[in-house]
């Protein structure tokens, strides 16, 4: 991993030097457009690439080209509203709001619609995944969760790294098991609730733990038009753990769900660049 973030970096240095002008203002497919934060989509997509080394085989200046050849369209140039953002991403939308690992969360954040990682361009994620359940259910390990057995990804050693989860979290589990078990599941081929659009658990990339705290925004009581707000709060120790093996928590999005953990090592790559450059 830090072999592979070396690489990531010094190969996103050399392509910012070549776009010229501001880091947040890049040029793709010959056109100039600027981005929140401050890292590049060429840099998000060599994170993206790095991170599913294998999977993602290219990236042309319009497309990333995936391992069984077909080719995902980068950026669509469409304006979208959130909503269609989150019902017909693309790649950039996808990568566009920058995850705050540990060490980079704002006061005041989450700001109303920033979601990073609940924006998925589907596609991607059967590309690497699986197109059907079958495929999916084919690749699922069983990992032992605190004495629970929990269905996961055997894709990019997954299971391997959510078991250094648990390992990494076990020496303080007298306080921590309210908040870890037992899991309310892995794998589950499902749509999102209120959508058609497919759950990370459907390709066995998410991990709910313990129902018994948590905070989901549907079910949130906030008074008409208020901003939504998550009350609790997890142990930072578990959400710096999860989040050391490439794994983002739902807890940090305004569209809260704080019991979700999530494979996406794209994210945690493009945050921990962003904390490098001072979040
Ligand atoms: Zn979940």
């Amino acid at each position: 991993m830090r072999a592979d973030r070396t690489t990531a970096r010094r190969t996103g240095r050399g392509r910012l030097s070549t776009v010229g002008g501001a880091a947040c203002v890049v040029s793709l497919a010959g056109q100039s457009f600027a981005l929140a934060g401050e890292i590049s989509i060429e840099d998000r997509l060599v994170a993206l690439k790095q991170a599913y080394s294998g999977y993602v085989k290219d990236i042309t200046p319009t497309h990333i080209v995936m391992r069984d050849g077909s080719t995902i369209l980068t950026d669509d140039k469409r304006p979208k509203s959130f909503s269609e953002k989150l019902e017909n991403a693309d790649i950039e939308d996808m990568l566009s709001q920058v995850y705050p690992v540990v060490g980079c969360e704002k006061p005041g954040n989450p700001r109303v619609n920033f979601d990073p990682g609940r924006i998925r361009n589907e596609r991607f994620f059967k590309a690497v995944y699986g197109h059907v359940k079958s495929n999916v259910v084919r690749k699922l390990v069983n990992v032992d969760w605190f004495g629970q057995d929990i269905k996961v990804n055997g894709a990019f050693g997954l299971p391997e790294k959510l078991a250094a989860v648990v390992e990494e979290l076990r020496p303080n589990l007298a306080t921590l098991k309210q908040f870890l078990v037992p899991s309310a599941g892995g794998f589950n081929w499902r749509p999102i609730a209120g959508t058609d659009r497919l759950s990370a658990h459907s390709f066995g990339i998410a991990i709910d733990i313990s129902s018994a705290k948590t905070e989901y925004w549907r079910w949130a009581k906030s008074p008409a038009g208020a901003k939504l707000k998550a009350r609790n709060v997890l142990p930072e120790e578990i959400v710096a753990a999860f989040e050391r093996h490439g794994f983002i928590w739902g807890g940090k999005w305004y569209h809260f769900d704080t019991m979700h953990f999530e494979y996406r090592p794209e994210l945690i790559e493009i945050g921990r660049l962003a904390k490098e450059r001072g979040c």
